[in-house]
């Protein structure tokens, strides 16, 4: 049924185009915060070819917040290590140094059809549904809307919506039709790949893999379709060389790559040959249009980021659009988007070109210092830890974002100094310390009332931003109160919608709270572990955005700068935002 908003009329907020992992995202996003939107999909069924292995701890951390932990973790396992041969001799182990401090300390082994099932589950969990045989193939775009035209089986439909999103993947329609460019470069060699039986006895339950002059050669079996995957690089070929994998083809190379004579390759189930695109989109906005995922970003499935950098675009896209469309939030909210996760993208490029060039080198001098400095050094545990940190996309982080603000001016009031100037002492002693723009990191601690255990992120899963209020050390009464009273004041300020700041307040004593009637949410942080992480040696305050990414850093004593930048996002509730000027 078309929406009706002053005089506009449209079929849906958001028009999302492609059910991949990332379109699939969005919608559930969308849908979970009460946005409308349609998700179509040019395939008649879904896609059940296995691309990406593997979500990062950053993508699960998204999960967790999405409320889809629980399936994901009971339907995949732990990252199989990495058995390396040269020939027949097994010459070293590759494996994950966990991050011990972190809720999902790393890689999780699942399949992209198996996370696509548990998102469209989801999806129709919360009412939508995805249209197949349904293909995006004209678009209007203006600053007033969207008018797509989709070719169905039985008609074709012309759909207004406020906003569109191509989620369509490295062929991205809808980046054609928008005409953004997408530069970069095809690297040299190609990557051959296919699904198989073998009738081998080697283990189930690691990855093989042939460091060969001639080029990488993996073997992976993945339970979902009960077969090996089969990963051939082959720097030397090029399409003219390889116009298709052939079984044949397969077995060839794996005698040369592995001097396995004896072992047989049969029934193939897919085999794709494709060159390593590495390419980005001018831009990730277009008016009212957006890309996201494979649209924006395409590069070489070395590292194992594709499908999650692109779950990440969708949760930052998810909320703005929301926040936008319910006209809670100033529309400027939504070029963050793309100034926020394009710098990602460009990101990604890079990390995967030098992934895949060590890797799949057919260069001589390359491959020695691979096979003689660099996997050696990947056996020292600080490297493994810090390869496992990169890739876990943990230290993404958006501090040059406009959305990122501290508050580090020196004259703050008498009372906090000695807090603000150990904070500033904190952190040029301690460059890693929490600044605003980076994720807010998870941490163990208490339920005041009843003292169960629990954790920062279990107590900001949802849709909201939450205003993190430090207490310190503990301290005298009017100092809690003042906390108490700066969370008031924000609720009073953001009126209809305070339900969107949610304040957490962060003890360190029960003591600090009697004879306080505060009805909000109290954590427990008895031996100031919290505290220390976020580098609160006194008081301090942190507010964090709905995808976990600290918006703003200052002090409870300061709250004008803080109130500041809610009101450089939020519109006031009662002035329609139609009449308003964007501002952030
Ligand atoms: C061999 C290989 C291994 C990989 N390994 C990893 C890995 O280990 N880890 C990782 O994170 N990533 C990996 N990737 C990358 C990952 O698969 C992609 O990044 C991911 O699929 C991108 O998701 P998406 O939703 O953006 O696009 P897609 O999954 O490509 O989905 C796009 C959808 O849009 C639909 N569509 C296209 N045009 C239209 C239209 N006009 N109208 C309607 N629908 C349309 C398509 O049919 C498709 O279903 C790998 C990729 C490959 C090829």
């Amino acid at each position: 049924m078309a929406q009706q908003i002053g005089s506009q009329s449209w079929d849906t907020d958001v028009l999302i185009v492609g059910a991949g992992p990332v379109g699939l995202t969005l919608a559930c996003e969308l849908l979970r915060r009460g946005v409308s939107c349609r998700l179509i999909e040019q395939l008649e069924t879904p896609y059940t070819i296995v691309r990406a292995h593997a979500l990062q701890p950053r993508t699960l951390e998204l999960f967790d917040r999405m409320g889809l932990i629980e399936p994901v973790l009971r339907q995949g396992g732990e990252v199989p290590p990495w058995y390396l041969y040269d020939g027949q001799k097994r010459v070293g182990e590759l494996g994950f140094a966990p991050l011990k401090q972190e809720p999902y300390p790393g890689m999780w082994f699942i399949q992209q059809p198996t996370v696509e099932h548990i998102l469209h589950e989801r999806l129709q969990e919360l009412g939508g549904n995805i249209e197949y045989s349904h293909n995006l193939t004209q678009l209007q775009n203006s600053p007033n809307g969207i008018t797509a035209t989709v070719v169905a089986p039985d008609k074709t439909v012309e759909l207004r919506a406020r906003y569109l999103v191509g989620c369509d993947g490295g062929h991205s329609t809808t980046r054609h039709l928008l005409g953004i460019p997408f530069t970069g470069k095809t690297l040299p060699g190609l990557l051959l790949i296919a699904e198989v039986d073998m009738d081998w006895a080697r283990s189930r339950n690691r990855a093989h893999i042939w460091l060969h002059p001639n080029g990488l050669f993996s073997a992976t079996f993945i339970e979902e379709v009960g077969k090996w995957q089969l990963v051939v690089a082959a720097p030397a070929l090029s399409r003219e060389q390889v116009p298709t994998a052939s079984l044949d083809l397969f077995q060839q190379l794996f005698q040369q790559r592995t001097g396995d004579m004896h072992t047989r390759l049969s029934n193939p189930s897919w085999t794709s040959v494709f060159a390593i695109n590495q390419r980005l989109a001018r831009n990730y906005r277009q008016e009212q249009a957006f890309l996201a995922g494979d649209a924006a970003h395409v590069h070489s499935p070395a590292g194992g980021l594709g499908m999650n950098t692109g779950i990440q675009d969708a949760y930052n896209l998810a909320w703005k659009l929301a926040l936008v469309i319910k006209d809670r939030a100033y529309p400027a909210l939504l070029d963050t988007y793309e100034e926020e996760r394009r710098p990602v993208g460009e990101l990604l490029l890079q990390a995967t070109e030098a992934n895949t060039t060590v890797a799949l080198s057919g260069n001589a001098g390359m491959r020695f210092m691979r096979d003689h400095l660099l996997l050696p050094l990947t056996r020292l545990p600080a490297l493994k830890r810090k390869a496992t940190q990169r890739g876990a996309q943990l230290d993404l982080n958006y501090r040059t974002s406009s959305l990122a603000r501290s508050d580090e001016l020196s004259n703050v009031k008498t009372a906090y100094s000695a807090a603000y100037l150990q904070n500033k002492l904190l952190q040029l002693v301690t460059p890693t310390l929490l600044q605003a723009g980076d994720r807010a990191p998870d941490g163990t601690c208490l339920q005041a009332l009843d003292h169960n255990a629990t954790s920062l992120f279990q107590e900001m899963r949802g849709t909201s931003w939450h205003l993190l209020l430090f207490a310190g050390r503990p301290g005298p009464r009017p100092y809690i109160q003042g906390l108490i009273g700066l969370a008031q004041q924000i609720e009073a300020r953001l009126g209809a919608w305070s339900s969107e700041v949610l304040p957490l307040l962060i003890i360190s004593s029960y003591q600090q709270l009697r004879a306080h009637n505060w009805p909000g949410k109290v954590l427990l942080d008895p031996e100031g572990r919290l505290h220390k992480r976020y580098g609160a040696q006194g008081q301090a305050l942190y507010l964090v955005r709905p995808d976990g990414y600290i918006g703003f850093r200052g002090f409870p004593g300061r709250p004008e700068a803080l109130f500041d930048y809610l009101d450089t996002i939020f519109l006031p509730p009662q002035i329609s935002p139609t009449k308003e000027e964007a501002h952030v």
